[in-house]
C-alpha cells in the first residue's frame, strides 16, 4: 500500500548500515523517505575505501552468523550473503604463542553442546584446568540466563570466574576486545554476556565468522541504495543536515517539513544536533558521557603470490614489544586484493597507538615474517587508518538514550541505540529496523 505523499514525508539523517536499513525497511512498506548523508559516499563507518585503485574499506570488518537482521535486510534488497561472505566456524588461532581453538563444522552428529565443549577441551596450547574453567563459565552463564546481578568490567567477572593463563590471554581476552571494541578491565561484562549468549548459547552457526568476500560497500549499502531508489524513496549524498528545527508537529530541515526523521548518526553526531534542544536534555546528557575507542587498520601491499595459510590469523603472542593482534588475507577474501594484507589492532595496552605510520607498518611487518616464518619483501605500498571514534567504548552500565525522542517525530538510530549489544553492524541495522517499524506504524495511524 502507497501512503499519500504528506504522510511519506520522512527524512533519514545519515547513510550509515543504521540509516540505509531504516530507509530501506520506510521502502518496503511503501513510504518514500528521503536519506541525508553528508558524506560524498554512503556506508558510513562500514564502506569501501579504494587505496592504489584496489576495492579496501575505512576498516577490516567481521561479522558473524548471529547477524540475523543483518543478513535479513541484505537479502531483501538482493545482497546475497551466501556469495558475499566466506562462512566458516569460529576458529580463534594464534599461531606464535601456539594456541588453537576451534568448533567442528555445524550440522555433524555431536549438536552444538558437545561441540562447544570439545572445541574448549581440544583446544590447544592451554592447559586442562584452564580448559575446564572456560566450559564452567559458560555453563555458569547459562543456569543464570546470561543475566548478571550487576554489571561490572569483562576482567572481574572473568577473575571471579576463574578464567586466567593462556585460555585467558589468547581466548578470553581477545573475545571482548573483538566483540565490544573494548578491553576486558573496561568492558562491560554484561554487554559480553549478552554477545555469548547469541553466539556460544545460539544455533551453532550463529558463532559462524562471516568474512567478507567483497568491500563493505558491496556488501549492503550499494545495493541498499538501489533498492531506496527503484522504490520511490530518494538518496541526497553530501547534504549535511545542520540543524533540525521542530515546528509545530513537523520537524524542518532547512526549508522541508517531515513529519518523522531518523536520526540515524554517530553519538558524537547526534549530540551535535541535539544539544540545542531542550526537550532532548536527557539524551544530550547521555551522550555527553560517551567516550569512545579507536581501531587502527593497516594495509600492506606484497607480491601476489604471498599469502597467509588461512583467511585470518591471530598475532597475539607473548614476544616483547610485540603489537600485532589480527591479519587477514585480503586476496583470499576477494582475488582483487591478492597480496594485500589487512592488520586489525583495537585499543589495548600493547602501546601500538603510539607509533607513526611507517613505524607501525615495518613493526608489524616485522611481526608478518615471524608468523610466517621466512623474510619477505618490503611491500609495494602500506596504509595506515586510524579512526579514534570507531565505537562507542562499551563500558559498564552504559546508558543508552531512548530511541524515541521527547522531540515530536523524531526517533533516535544507530549502533549506540541498540542496548543489547555493543556498537556493532548488527546492532546499527537493528536499531535502524526498529526505528523504521515505529515510523510505519505512527504513520498508519495516522
Ligand atoms: C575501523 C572499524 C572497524 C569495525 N569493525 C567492525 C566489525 O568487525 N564488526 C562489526 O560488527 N562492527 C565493526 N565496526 C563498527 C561498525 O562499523 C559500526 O558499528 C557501524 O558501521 C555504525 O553504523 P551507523 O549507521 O550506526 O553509524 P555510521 O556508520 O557512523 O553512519 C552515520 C552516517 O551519518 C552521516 N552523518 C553524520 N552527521 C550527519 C549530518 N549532520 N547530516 C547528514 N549525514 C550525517 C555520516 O557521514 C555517516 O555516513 C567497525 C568500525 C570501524 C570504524
Amino acid at each position: 500500500m502507497r501512503l499519500a505523499p504528506r504522510n511519506a514525508r520522512i527524512a533519514v539523517v545519515g547513510a550509515g548500515w543504521a540509516g540505509l536499513a531504516a530507509a530501506v525497511e520506510l521502502c518496503a512498506a511503501g513510504m518514500r523517505p528521503v536519506v541525508f548523508e553528508a558524506a560524498k559516499q554512503i556506508g558510513g563507518r562500514a564502506r569501501r575505501v579504494e587505496f592504489h585503485g584496489h576495492p579496501l574499506d575505512n576498516g577490516q570488518h567481521i561479522l558473524a552468523g548471529a547477524y540475523h537482521e543483518t543478513l535479513r535486510v541484505m537479502k531483501r534488497v538482493g545482497a546475497d550473503p551466501e556469495r558475499l561472505f566466506h562462512r566458516f566456524p569460529l576458529e580463534i588461532e594464534h599461531a606464535l604463542a601456539g594456541f588453537r581453538l576451534a568448533l567442528p563444522e555445524s550440522g555433524n552428529i555431536f549438536g552444538k553442546t558437545l561441540n562447544l565443549a570439545s572445541a574448549f577441551f581440544m583446544a590447544q596450547g592451554a592447559p586442562f584446568d584452564e580448559k575446564i574453567a572456560g566450559a564452567r563459565f559458560v555453563q555458569s552463564l547459562k543456569r543464570r540466563g546470561f543475566r548478571l546481578s550487576e554489571d561490572c568490567a569483562a576482567s572481574e567477572l572473568y577473575d571471579r570466574s576463574g578464567l586466567r593463563g593462556k585460555m585467558r590471554r589468547y581466548f578470553w581476552d581477545p573475545i571482548c576486545l573483538s566483540a565490544l571494541n573494548t578491553p576486558p578491565e573496561k568492558a562491560s561484562a554484561q554487554i559480553l554476556a549478552n554477545v555469548l549468549r547469541d553466539t556460544l548459547d545460539g544455533a551453532q552457526s550463529d558463532t559462524d565468522f562471516l568474512l567478507p568476500a567483497t568491500d563493505m560497500s558491496a556488501l549492503f549499502p550499494d545495493a541498499a541504495a538501489a533498492f531506496i531508489d527503484a522504490n520511490g524513496g530518494e538518496l541526497r549524498v553530501q547534504r549535511r543536515v545542520g540543524a533540525l528545527r521542530p515546528e509545530a508537529n513537523e520537524i524542518f530541515i532547512d526549508e522541508e517539513a517531515f513529519g518523522h526523521v531518523i536520526l540515524a548518526v554517530a553519538p558524537q553526531h547526534a549530540l551535535t544536533l541535539l544539544e540545542s534542544h531542550a526537550e532532548a536534555r536527557a539524551t544530550v546528557e547521555i551522550l555527553s558521557t560517551y567516550a569512545f575507542e579507536t581501531i587502527g587498520t593497516v594495509y600492506a601491499a606484497y607480491p601476489e603470490e604471498i599469502d597467509l595459510p588461512a583467511r585470518m590469523r591471530g598475532m597475539e603472542c607473548d614476544a616483547p614489544g610485540s603489537i600485532g593482534q589480527w591479519v587477514f588475507d585480503r586476496g583470499r577474501l576477494d582475488e582483487r586484493n591478492r597480496g594485500i594484507f589487512s592488520f586489525v589492532l583495537s585499543s589495548s595496552a600493547n602501546g601500538w597507538e603510539e607509533y607513526d605510520d611507517d613505524a607501525l607498518a615495518s613493526r608489524l611487518h616485522r611481526e608478518l615474517e615471524t608468523l610466517l616464518k621466512c623474510s619477505l619483501p618490503a611491500p609495494r605500498w602500506t596504509r595506515v587508518v586510524r579512526d579514534r571514534r570507531a565505537t562507542l567504548s562499551c563500558r559498564p552500565k552504559l546508558q543508552r538514550p531512548a530511541a524515541e525522542t521527547p522531540i515530536a517525530g523524531l526517533q533516535l538510530a544507530g549502533d549506540y541505540v541498540y542496548a543489547d549489544y555493543p556498537a556493532t553492524i548488527e546492532s546499527a541495522v537493528r536499531s535502524g529496523v526498529a526505528a523504521a517499524a515505529r515510523v510505519v506504524e505512527k504513520a498508519r495511524a495516522q
